[in-house]
């Protein structure tokens, strides 16, 4: 009978030899948060799915950053449910302001008229969290030691187990950025950013790749901006390469240009242009394993046996991937992929 109970016990869930991975085998990583006091409850339930499918494993730190100091409350909270090291940073000031070019006066102005017009038209800290993830999260002193981050954001849900360590698929692969979703950008909160970019490169010819990814970002061969883009409340990333003098004099420009105040451009299309031209196509990774929530958006893997070895839990009437907003098909188009096996019987 003891005999059975270990067998059923050990086919029922992972063998216990894999819950536990030695820390010498962790990458150099972290998870990184940015966060407001009042997230920590949805914060509470993104941690504990991240720990629940992948982390407790590993024992990756956890990174919380914050433009005011943490509360009691939330440092108890998250501490308690983390199972690496977590650190509690203060986001500088200098990070997390207007830069002396910026008209405020102007900036306000257009604040008020895009109130109605886009989702966060009239929010002065969603632009500066948006202009932090584009050029400053990654110079913060808490992850001067790592090379590797993985964003968390409030209110995300991870659906299937994560079996392998992606920080070691990123390194081993020599990936630079990762995503699960990829969507189309409201066009009114980048009306320039596109213009901005081409000029970028016009002036600095040498950062641009000779396998980039324009075909995935534009579809008249680079005249028009098509808005795909990785969402980035999901990113792996490397440090390495947003602190490379290319990605930091991309920043830059699109800095000195404004459209972090005068539109408002998301961190998410910045990334993914930045990775789509100063990078090697083979160096974005589209993590198909994952699946994953956040808000409106969940995405589960296509095909059934593919969810039951993964364990997930997502409903697929619910895939994301191969709906009208979804760039998905356009990059497996891209690099000449097949779509996965079974995905026109799960169409939304
Ligand atoms: P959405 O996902 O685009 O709707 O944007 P969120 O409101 O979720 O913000 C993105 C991330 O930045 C989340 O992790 C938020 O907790 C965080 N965040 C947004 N605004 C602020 C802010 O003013 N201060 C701090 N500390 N975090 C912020
Ligand atoms: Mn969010």
């Amino acid at each position: 009978l003891i005999a059975k109970l270990t067998e059923l016990s050990f086919s029922a869930g992972i063998p216990y030899r894999e819950l536990l991975i030695e820390p010498s085998a962790r990458e150099n990583a972290t998870f990184v948060v940015l966060s407001r006091n009042s997230d920590v409850y949805g914060l509470a339930r993104s941690i504990r799915s991240v720990e629940d499918r992948f982390n407790r494993r590993h024992g990756y730190d956890w990174i919380f950053l914050n433009d005011v100091p943490f509360n009691e409350e939330f440092i108890n909270v998250t501490s308690s449910l983390v199972s690496g090291k977590a650190k509690y940073g203060l986001i500088p000031q200098e990070h997390w302001s207007y830069p002396a070019w910026i008209d405020q006066d102007k900036a306000a102005e257009i604040r008020r008229q895009a109130a109605k017009e886009y989702k966060y038209g009239d929010s002065e800290s969603y632009r500066h969290m948006c202009r932090y993830f584009s050029g400053f999260f990654f110079q913060h002193k808490l992850l001067q030691s790592y090379d590797y981050y993985w964003r968390v954001e409030p209110d995300i849900e991870l659906w299937c187990d994560i079996n392998f360590d992606p920080f070691r698929i990123m390194r081993t692969n020599k990936k630079k950025i990762s995503f699960v979703i990829t969507l189309v950008e409201i066009p009114g909160t980048i009306t320039t950013l596109w213009q901005t970019v081409k000029e970028f490169f016009k002036s600095h010819p040498q950062y641009l790749s000779k396998v980039s990814s324009k075909d995935f970002l534009s579809s008249d061969g680079g005249k028009t901006y098509s808005g795909c883009h990785f969402w980035s409340n999901f990113e792996i990333g490397s440090f390495d390469w947003l602190r490379s003098q290319p990605y930091q004099e991309f920043f830059n420009y699109l800095d000195k240009a404004g459209g972090f105040f005068y539109e408002r451009w998301g961190d998410a299309p910045v990334h993914t242009i930045a990775a789509g031209l100063l990078l090697n196509r083979s160096e974005i990774h589209f993590f198909n394993e994952i699946g994953y929530s956040h808000d409106l958006y969940t995405r589960c893997p296509t095909g059934a046996t593919s969810r039951q070895e993964l364990k997930c839990h997502c409903d697929p009437a619910k895939n994301f991937d191969w709906g009208q907003l979804s760039c998905l098909p356009a990059w497996y188009k891209f690099h000449q992929l097949p779509f996965p096996l079974g995905y026109e019987e799960e169409l939304p």
